[in-house]
């Protein structure tokens, strides 16, 4: 076993960045954080005020939704998986629906909301020994991680790909709205003013539209090899 390090996986929407991340992390034992969850627990406690449905949170609003706000995760060892959690209750399943997919990217850009979530990751990777997806964790929430990768893959693939993962769960929607909203967050993502998606100038690029997961494992073994012995 050689030394602990930090793993960052970047990329778009939709291009299969918790599989990869999640079966790198089991390989080496390491935490793997899907911090896309983090947010999307946060949009659903905006959801849950009555004044966010209706106007676009002022600071003071934010400020208020976010001070007694407690997002993590549990381990659930009858699927031996990590679920995330909202105020200590289980919320994986209600956080990958549409409606949270649709607003996701505008409560990602409120500055409040990413200094809040950035200060939690930091402090979840503070021993090494993580890997961590989501759109900034190369740029701004690890800077300094050993090993950054950067994930793409054709929209049309990505959208067929998420498309029958939520068909696999009963979750309604057609082809053409999950490529819509991938292509809707992917502009959000890039174009918002705080921590913007985008490849880090040290990350490794991926493009695994036609590979499978365990391609993908195999081009990852050389780079993780190299950096941990
Ligand atoms: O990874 P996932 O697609 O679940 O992320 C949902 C959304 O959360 C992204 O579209 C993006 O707006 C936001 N996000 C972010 N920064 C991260 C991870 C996710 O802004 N590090």
């Amino acid at each position: 076993m050689g030394k602990k390090i930090t793993i960052a996986i970047d990329g778009f929407s939709s291009c299969g960045k918790s599989t990869f991340a999640k079966k790198i992390a089991e390989r080496l034992g390491y935490l793997y954080i899907d911090s896309g969850a983090m947010y999307r627990a946060v949009t659903l406690e905006f959801l849950n005020w009555e004044a966010f449905r209706n106007n676009t949170p002022d600071t003071r609003m934010t400020q208020q939704i976010l001070s007694g706000l407690q997002v993590g995760f549990s381990f659930n060892e009858q699927k031996k998986t990590y679920e995330t959690t909202l105020n200590g209750k289980v919320v994986e399943d209600a956080i990958r629906s549409p409606r949270i997919s649709e607003l996701v990217s505008a409560v990602s850009a409120i500055p409040e909301v990413r200094e809040k979530m950035v200060e939690l990751q930091r402090l979840m990777g503070k021993d090494k020994g993580v890997v961590m997806d989501g759109r900034d964790i190369g740029t701004v929430v690890f800077p300094d991680a050993e090993l950054k990768i950067f994930m793409t893959a054709d929209p049309a693939i990505r959208a067929e790909r998420r498309y029958k993962e939520l068909q696999s769960k009963g979750v309604q929607a057609s082809l053409e709205e999950v490529l819509n909203n991938i292509l809707e967050r992917d502009k959000l993502d890039q174009t918002r003013a705080i921590s913007p998606l985008r490849k880090a100038e040290d990350a490794i690029e991926l493009d695994n539209s036609y590979m499978t997961i365990d391609e993908q494992m195999e081009w990852a073994e050389k780079l993780i090899a190299a950096r941990i012995c």
